[in-house]
């Protein structure tokens, strides 16, 4: 087959599509086929449940939308754009090409949704303990290399059984929902965030030294101390305790965690609601 042709052969576009899971290549191989078979600017791709925005090209005021789906699965919103309308002969060139896309999309979808599942905690949707230990072995080896501050914070609701015993279980399951939401919503992207426990949380900063960790500490404190869940017309509020921890060369996950953790019973034990940095070692 000339290479002109092998361009647009269907055969070697569906092999390609099917050689990876990853859906950022997937579009990449679709987006490169595309180009010799249609004339557009730009294409772009958005599925919010699996977190991807792709784009390649130049956005143009023309646009192709197309909703793709596959026995009722959702599989995201597929846009293709240039400066001209694209005609009904164009259009159908653009589906026919659009169901090869479809099979490679929904394997890495699933694919996505399968490691998603083994990693996060379906309550909150955050990291779970699991992932930890891998994040963390990582953060500390490049802190190795670029010796870069890297904190952490322990967080725990306090009182949580009480919340569970006054209002049940469904009231404390939405306290914790609201308390990851407001930890998502206040780090930065590179901080990443874990429920480690039933009612606790980690969250892992990279490029921040105690004092950054304290500001961020201090103010998801504040956030979760104005938020309230209703329930039976009543406002139910909660608080947390948090202790926070600077990794130090050559101490392992658990000795920095335990750090935390200490910080964080201390925060406890004198009074709640609030924040402490790791204690002064003695040595
Ligand atoms: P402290 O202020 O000292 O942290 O007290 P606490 O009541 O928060 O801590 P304790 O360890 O006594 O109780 C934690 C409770 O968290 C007990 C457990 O039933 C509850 N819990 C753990 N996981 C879940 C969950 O997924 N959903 C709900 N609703 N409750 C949970
Ligand atoms: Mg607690
Ligand atoms: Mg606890």
């Amino acid at each position: 087959m000339a290479a002109n042709e092998e361009k647009k052969d269907p055969l070697t576009l569906v092999n390609n599509l099917h050689s990876t899971l990853d859906v950022n290549k997937i579009l990449e191989i679709f987006y490169n086929h595309l180009k010799n078979i249609i004339t557009f600017d730009g294409l772009s791709y958005h599925n919010a449940y699996i977190k991807t925005h792709y784009f390649m090209g130049e956005t143009s005021q023309c646009q192709f939308n197309f909703n793709l789906s596959i026995d009722e699965m959702d599989l995201g919103e597929f846009i293709l754009s240039r400066q001209s309308q694209f005609n009904d002969h164009e259009i159908g060139i653009l589906e026919e090409q659009l169901c090869f896309l479809i099979n490679p999309l929904r394997n890495a979808i699933t694919h996505y949704e399968a490691l998603h599942a083994a990693l996060h905690d379906p309550l909150t949707r955050l990291l779970n303990r699991g992932s930890l230990n891998n994040t963390l072995q990582r953060e500390m080896k490049m802190y190795e290399r670029s010796q870069s501050p890297l904190s952490l914070i322990v967080m725990d609701i306090d009182d949580f059984k009480q919340i569970n015993d006054q209002s049940g279980h469904l009231v404390g399951d939405d306290v914790l929902r609201a308390v990851a939401d407001i930890i998502s919503q206040t780090i930065r992207e590179t901080d990443v965030a874990f429920r480690i426990g039933g009612e606790e949380f980690l969250v892992l900063m990279t490029n921040t030294d105690i004092n950054g960790a304290n500001i961020l500490a201090e103010r998801l404190r504040e956030q979760v101390e104005s938020c309230h869940i209703s329930h039976k017309g009543q406002n139910v509020n909660f608080t947390v305790s948090l202790g926070i921890a600077q990794y130090r060369q050559n101490e392992t996950q658990h000795e920095l965690i335990a750090r935390a953790d200490q910080a964080m019973y201390q925060a406890k034990r004198t009074g709640k609601n609030k924040v402490i940095c790791e204690l002064i070692p003695s040595d």
